[in-house]
């Protein structure tokens, strides 16, 4: 399967070079030029367990890579704490979608196990001698998931940016406290859009700039720009489907809708792209918090990221410019790399862009957004708690808001799955005041309160963490981000 460039469809590559690269060299997303549905035939995953879905659907979308049977097994043997990986919790009428029982208690788990061992073997197979440096910057999850999965893999290392003021007490810790030969961790005097734009940016450079000739050295992206972080997103729809299928709730063909919580637009994207596969997946709701540019675009046809940019409580979404909505804009306009390129540029130059009312149409038909703000979302994880007895974090909550909503005023008989993207635990301050109490001072103790109110166990990953020894300390301004890079390659 040939990839290419959603901006210019003379910038072609294998599958294992788009991953060894991450972004295309003039700044656009890699896309295959054919998913090739008719050759995958979705009903033969629905008895599998998910690491032999994973081998599967892996080997269809990243087709050059030789051995995906050892790369699955290696990225998933032992990682997470449930067998299925990804379970499917029936909470009310609607089903949870647990993606967060992997290293870290974030669903980017269950991509960042593979995409070391992704490259690794496209570093391998395409005879690349330098070492990979994965340039990342987080919104809090992607970063310490990233460093987990590439701590002290050979042949690779790896920078972390963090918005200095924008991650949760928890997540900070587990990212400055992460050990590893090959790891730098850095926050950045801004916000995730800062950190974002800035990793973009070296990649441009560098590659304009040839900033990294004779270094031994080759740029790469852990961000779910990266076609091999989205691709094993895939593989937790076709779980949930087969769940559904065997708790008897559905019959093969049937539909089924899906909420997610969303920030770079990554996990929903790999929803559609499953549909695109043949999935019976029916509406996509597209859940934001304030940071609500996605709920506007799906609701209007205009992305606009002109806004104030709110700090919430679902710190993993708060984002105005979502990287993946371009893959999406690539798809419905049926691969048209002038269009794409033209809106990105609008993007860029203007902060904004608007799609044709065609295009809209067709956006309309497969997805649909909603939005709440952080006092909705504290309320939706009491209400949950109490109706349902389950415990949810802030960002399912958005979801399960939307979800709920969107029931309200479509629901039927088609089941509703509810993306669940990160452990209670991660969050634990906003839960415990969802659930009607005072927080405590130090966002440590509130884990206790949160295991005393409820019960509900801590993630073995998340236990211990304020006794570990901080070993990343460093702070850079946006602008010198590149330099940091540079410094730290030597
Ligand atoms: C990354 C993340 C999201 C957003 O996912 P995208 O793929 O960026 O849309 C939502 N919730 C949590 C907890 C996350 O870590």
């Amino acid at each position: 399967m040939l990839y290419r460039s959603t901006r210019n469809h003379a910038e072609t590559a294998a599958s294992t070079r788009a991953v060894l690269s991450g972004i295309a060299p003039g700044g656009g997303l890699y896309m295959p030029a054919d998913l090739n549905a008719d050759a995958f035939h979705w009903q033969e995953l629905l008895p599998l367990s998910t690491v032999e879905m994973s081998r599967r659907i892996l080997q269809h979308f990243l087709p050059d890579f030789q051995d995906m049977e050892g790369i699955v097994t290696r990225a998933y043997d032992g990682k997470f704490s449930v067998p299925e990986l990804t379970p499917l919790v029936p909470v009310g009428d609607k089903y949870v979608l647990e993606l967060f029982h992997g290293p870290t208690a974030a669903f980017k788990d269950v991509a960042l196990s593979v995409l070391p061992q992704l490259i690794v073997a496209a570093k391998r197979q395409e005879g690349v001698t330098e070492d990979i440096m994965i340039l990342t910057a987080t919104s809090g999850d992607t970063g310490k998931a990233a460093l987990a999965g590439f701590r002290d893999v050979e042949g690779t290392r790896i920078a972390v940016f963090y918005p200095r003021d924008g991650v949760s007490a928890v997540q900070k810790a587990q990212m400055v406290t992460q050990e590893g030969a090959n790891v730098r961790v850095c926050a950045v005097e801004g916000n995730f859009d800062d950190a974002q734009t800035g990793v973009k940016e070296i990649f441009v450079r560098a590659g304009e700039e040839k900033l990294l000739e004779g270094k031994g050295v080759i740029l790469s992206s852990a961000n779910s720009i990266n076609i091999g972080r989205l691709a094993p997103q895939l593989v937790y729809y076709f779980r949930a489907y087969a769940d559904l299928v065997r708790m008897g709730r559905i019959q093969p063909g049937d539909p089924v809708d899906f909420t997610v919580p969303t920030g770079n637009f990554g996990n929903i994207l790999a929803g559609y792209l499953a549909k695109c596969l043949g999935l019976p997946v029916g509406k996509l709701v597209c859940a934001s918090n304030a940071n609500n540019v996605l709920t506007d675009f799906i609701r209007t046809g205009t992305y606009d990221r002109r806004r104030p940019f709110h700090k919430t409580v679902s710190p993993s979404m708060d984002i105005l410019v979502s990287s993946n909505l371009e893959r999406l804009l690539y798809l419905l306009s049926d691969c048209d790399p002038d269009f794409v390129a033209e809106k990105m540029a609008e993007l860029k130059e203007q902060g904004a862009y608007t799609v044709p009312e065609k295009l809209l149409k067709k956006l309309q038909k497969e997805f649909c957004a909603a939005c709440c703000d952080d006092s909705r979302t504290e309320e939706t994880i009491g209400r949950v708690w109490r109706e349902h007895g389950y415990l949810c974090d802030t960002h399912t909550a958005v979801a399960f808001d939307a979800a709920e909503g969107y029931c309200r005023e479509h629901g039927g008989e088609t089941p509703m799955v509810v993306l669940s993207t990160a452990s209670p635990y991660k969050f634990p301050a906003a839960v415990v005041r969802g659930l009607g109490e005072t927080p405590m001072e130090d966002e440590f103790a509130v884990m206790d309160q949160l295991h005393d109110l409820t019960g509900v166990p801590v993630p073995a990953p998340l236990q211990g963490l304020r006794e570990k020894s901080v070993l990343h300390r460093e702070v850079t301004a946006k602008e010198n981000m590149i330099n940091y890079v540079l410094e730290a390659i030597g």
